[in-house]
């Protein structure tokens, strides 16, 4: 009888979905994928994973997978050889190079591949005269990046996630982290159970929210008028700390000053609230013996992005409510490798190790260590300005590794048109994208577990893991395309392992340096930094000092900025869109997963009753909601988690971001995805 006797093999792996980073064991049989085991000893996922992590299986083993290389021949695909595939692409950009320059090239690293991919994609395009390199944190936590980089001097978490069980108040602001990371609400429990208070700042209702001792439905787009307001009640109640802010801080009196005509009152005729729960939870968060503040995109994805990752800071700041267990700043983040990519230097401000771009010497740095006589210096395009420069014809070629920007990025059909003006668009990726449906050439590339590599998680967890399956048919390992392809260019990156380029990972990241293969292929791997091989890796950021040139943390002095849009006589409705559990990002795996589509098919609305009467518009209608970009037809469902005068999509579905506002934050680039207006009439 078949497979009688053949041993399952548990291969440790990490789900491929959100930041979180939560290990399970591949069960694989005769060199297929075919269970899961939970990892019980994982140290943040406890062997708990969401209904994203559950189901992965059904997409690795999809029938959809892209198998063969293949290129457009007008409106169909040819499959064709991966040699021709190869010089199909080395043609393609180095025809833009010669004619344009290497500056006409853009390169969208991706979250969802591995430290080492990401790494030899940025190298590649510096090494071909390029700056453009980005990722999709240019989308979600680019505020993070420059704001809390600028402020602490490490743009990350500065606590593990487990650590939110020695919260005594957990402020949650802009994050409804029980369906965008679940497992993180494990931990939020255990500290509730523990008797912490918890605070949830969102105009909506929420799965977040239902865990709330405090709920703060604050009117959209004024978070910084909330948090100056919960400053001034901790000035004035004197609940602040004061020889923290003299010990570690700068900037103090500026801040101080800059809210003396400032009341609470104010802030609560502002935001919507009363004064009294501003000076409610100002008093919760500055007076427990350890706050954790917590945000994600409520907070990132807006024009002022940046002020107001600032201002979340200096409220921890000034309550000293960081660098020590339980008390500190979690930001949020996507994908499963946001954080690594980030730290790879597949961002435009960044060489690898967040060495500044526009700085000489770190560019001198990376000359030395790659062997190159010449790199790009100075900041290049995001990614959100690649699009606006191929319509400029300044980005003449365009290479995406697993990423879709055309249901991602804001405004769908500039974004489209962007793709569509490029001379030549490569697109890496598992699964024919909508992205990939417009490009010349398609390279099929191998998923998490049919590779070896690294991901570091929201917590700046860095776990490697090893290839578990084959990749399906003729689907290739990222690393060896991307060495291909560079040496075609000219460039031989000389790789023949991740395991090659983590070593080299681990001489320019510092880091990293003390991350070697095999300390970070235990489950849990390890937290950066690491400086050295016997560190034990750094669970608490900033417990002495904070990571900026004078060891001191920077205040910031800012002031809300109404989003870009607001509602209208002609759009009279605020748009916002977030998450939902069941699925991810683009949709472009979750929507290929039966048992998730099961679950949520279809875009739909959030309206409240109250709106929904007047605009005649019954549950379960088909509705089309339009903004100045256009309309997009989604289901309504009628519910009191929005306020009147607002409605919530969320975006995994193509559809929602025809219609978003590409307004953006002048320090991150970031869009502002949370505002937009918006009016509804029924579908015909
Ligand atoms: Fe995967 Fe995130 Fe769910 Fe964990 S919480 S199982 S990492 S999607």
């Amino acid at each position: 009888m078949e497979g009688v006797g053949i041993p399952k093999e548990l291969i440790p792996s990490v789900c491929p979905y959100c930041a979180v980073g939560c290990g399970f064991y591949l069960e694989v049989e005769k060199g297929r994928a075919t269970g899961l085991e939970y990892m019980p000893e994982h140290p943040t996922g406890e062997g708990g994973l969401c209904p994203k992590g559950n189901a992965v299986l059904e997409v690795l083993n999809h029938e959809e997978r892209l198998r063969y290389p293949l290129k457009r021949n007008g409106d169909e695909w040819i499959r064709i050889s991966w040699e021709e595939a190869l010089d199909l692409v080395a043609k393609g950009l180095s025809k833009a190079v010669q004619e344009h320059g290497g500056r006409s090239l853009g390169f969208l690293a991706s979250s969802r591949c591995n430290n080492e991919e990401n790494y030899a994609l940025q190298k590649m395009a510096r090494l071909l005269g390029s700056p453009n390199v980005d990722n999709c944190a240019r989308l979600c936590h680019s505020p993070t990046v420059v704001g809390l980089g600028g402020a602490l001097g490490t743009g990350a978490m500065t606590n593990n996630i487990r650590d939110l069980e020695n919260s005594r108040c957990i402020l949650a602001i802009g994050t409804n982290l029980a369906e965008a990371h679940p497992v993180v609400s494990r931990w939020i429990h255990k500290a509730k159970d523990n008797g912490a208070k918890i605070i949830v700042v969102d105009p909506r209702i929420t799965h977040t929210s239902w865990m709330a001792d405090l709920h703060l439905r604050l009117k959209p787009g004024t978070d910084i008028d909330l948090l100056r307001g919960m400053m001034k009640a901790a000035i004035e109640e004197g609940s602040i700390d004061r020889s923290f802010i003299a010990d570690r801080t700068n900037g103090f009196e500026d801040l101080k000053r800059s809210l003396e005509g400032f009341t609470v009152e104010k802030a609560a005729e502002l935001t919507g609230l009363s004064a009294g729960e501003i000076i409610k939870a100002a008093r919760l968060y500055s007076r427990s013996e350890a706050s954790a503040l917590l945000y994600s995109m409520g907070i990132t994805q807006h024009i002022c992005g940046t002020d107001n990752v600032r201002a979340c800071t200096d409220l921890a700041l000034i309550c000293g409510q960081i660098g020590r267990p339980g008390a500190g700043i979690w930001p949020m983040r996507g994908q499963n490798n946001v954080q690594g990519t980030c730290d790879m230097g597949a961002m435009v401000e960044f060489y690898p190790g967040y060495k500044r771009a526009s700085d000489p010497s770190s560019v001198d740095l990376f000359k030395t260590s790659w062997g190159a006589p010449s790199l790009p210096e100075g900041q290049g395009m995001t990614s959100t300005e690649m699009m606006d420069a191929a319509l400029e014809g300044q980005i003449r070629a365009m290479y995406v590794i697993g990423e879709d920007p055309v249901i991602c990025d804001p405004n769908t059909s500039k974004t489209q048109k962007a793709l569509e003006s490029l001379d030549f668009l490569v697109v890496q990726e598992i699964f024919l994208t909508a992205t990939a449906k417009l490009a010349d050439i398609v390279l099929p590339a191998a998923a998490w577990a049919e590779k070896d590599g690294s991901y570091t998680s929201m917590e700046r967890r860095i776990q490697w893991i090893d290839k578990a399956v084959p990749a399906p048919e003729e689907a290739k390992e990222g690393l060896s395309i991307i060495c291909e392809i560079a040496r075609r260019l000219g460039h031989d990156l000389n790789y023949t392992s991740a395991s090659e380029v983590l070593e080299e990972i681990n001489q320019t990241v510092p880091a990293y340096r003390g991350a070697t293969r095999s300390r970070i292929s235990n489950p849990g791997g390890l937290p950066w930094p690491c400086p050295a091989e016997d560190h034990p890796g750094t669970e608490i950021l900033h417990v002495g000092g904070f990571s900026t040139p004078d060891g001191r943390a920077n205040l910031a002095v800012v002031e809300n900025v109404p989003p870009a849009e607001v509602p209208s006589p002609e759009y009279p409705i605020l748009l916002t869109t977030g998450r939902i559990v069941v699925h991810y990002n683009s949709g472009s795996m979750t929507r290929r997963s039966p048992s998730l589509m099961e679950r949520d098919p279809e875009l739909y609305v959030e309206v409240n009753p109250e709106d929904a009467s007047s605009l005649k518009i019954a549950d379960g209608s088909m509705v089309v909601v339009s903004t100045l970009r256009g309309g997009t037809r989604a289901k309504a469902r009628l519910t009191n988690a929005v306020k009147p005068g607002m409605v919530f999509m969320p975006f995994h579905y193509h559809g929602a971001n025809l219609i978003t506002s590409d307004a953006r934050d002048p320090v991150s680039k970031i869009p502002e995805y949370k505002a937009a207006a918006c009016n509804i009439v029924p579908a015909e």
